[in-house]
């Protein structure tokens, strides 16, 4: 049998294709159940998931805003239903510009402690969702040196939001 190697973006040492399949299953798992913010969840989780895995999924300036900026609002403004929509258009300014990509000092090399497989277990709706905010707080921690960028983008999302302070 072949070894294995690790997924070479979170580093689970179960690998690449085994990561993804948790993620499926756990993916599908909370869109089957349904609960109010279930949506919200499901969304925190592929933001997540890109910025563990951002050599393929945060790979344009446009991901990138949408999946760490995604994950600043989940974490610093409860995922503000509208910030999210704005972010889009900060995404879309992204893509059309000429800064450097990845952004300095570049994507982080390590990922946060924890990984998909601590949702694998996690079968009703309290525990998914608490395990996803574990997960997104330590992968937003990991990401720690690109925060202030992120921030800057859910201002100027929260700036496109009519009516709203920020
Ligand atoms: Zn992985």
């Amino acid at each position: 049998m072949a070894v294995r190697e690790p997924c070479p973006g979170c580093g689970l040492p179960s690998g690449r294709q085994v990561c993804q399949e948790i993620f499926n299953d756990v993916s599908l798992r909370v869109r089957a159940l349904a609960w109010t913010d279930s949506l919200k969840t499901w969304r925190l989780m592929h933001d997540v998931y890109a910025l563990q895995h951002p050599d393929e999924l945060c790979s344009t300036p446009r991901q990138l805003v949408l999946h760490l900026g995604g994950v600043g609002l989940a974490i610093e403004h409860e995922g503000d239903e509208r910030a999210y929509r704005a972010l889009q258009q900060v995404a879309e300014r992204a893509a059309g510009s000429n800064d450097p990509f990845p952004p300095p000092p570049g994507l982080p090399v390590g990922r946060g402690s924890v990984r998909v497989d601590s949702l694998e277990s996690l079968s009703d709706p309290p525990s998914l969702a608490a395990g996803i905010d574990r997960w997104a707080r330590a992968t937003w921690l990991a990401w720690a040196p690109l925060q202030p960028l992120a921030r800057e983008w859910i201002q100027q999302a929260l700036a496109l939001v009519p009516g709203r302070r920020s």
